[in-house]
């Protein structure tokens, strides 16, 4: 089963990260900025309630929230909504 992270948590997590939360990993893969969860944080929270509502049964065409990942050593990841680089923390 896939775990979903609450979107009201992803700031949490990012803050209490020490500078080591530089993206989001979605439900069917993407890579989401920071920028971006911020840009799309309505949508994001209106995809997680509907896919709570359903008892958590997803669509891969939803805009849900794995985890928040830091990017450790990939000089080649980008945010699949912006296009925009993930810098590594290394
Ligand atoms: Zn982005």
């Amino acid at each position: 089963m896939n775990v979903l992270t609450d979107p009201k948590n992803i700031t949490h997590i990012v803050n209490s990260s020490l500078g080591y939360a530089t993206h989001v990993t979605m439900l069917d893969g993407g890579i989401l900025c920071l920028d971006c969860v911020d840009e799309n944080f309505q949508l994001l929270l209106e995809e997680y309630e509907e896919a709570r509502e359903h008892g958590h049964i997803v669509t891969e065409t939803q805009w849900l929230v794995n985890c928040v990942s830091s990017n450790e050593e990939n000089e080649d990841l980008y945010c699949s909504h912006c296009s925009n680089k993930i810098e590594s923390i290394y």
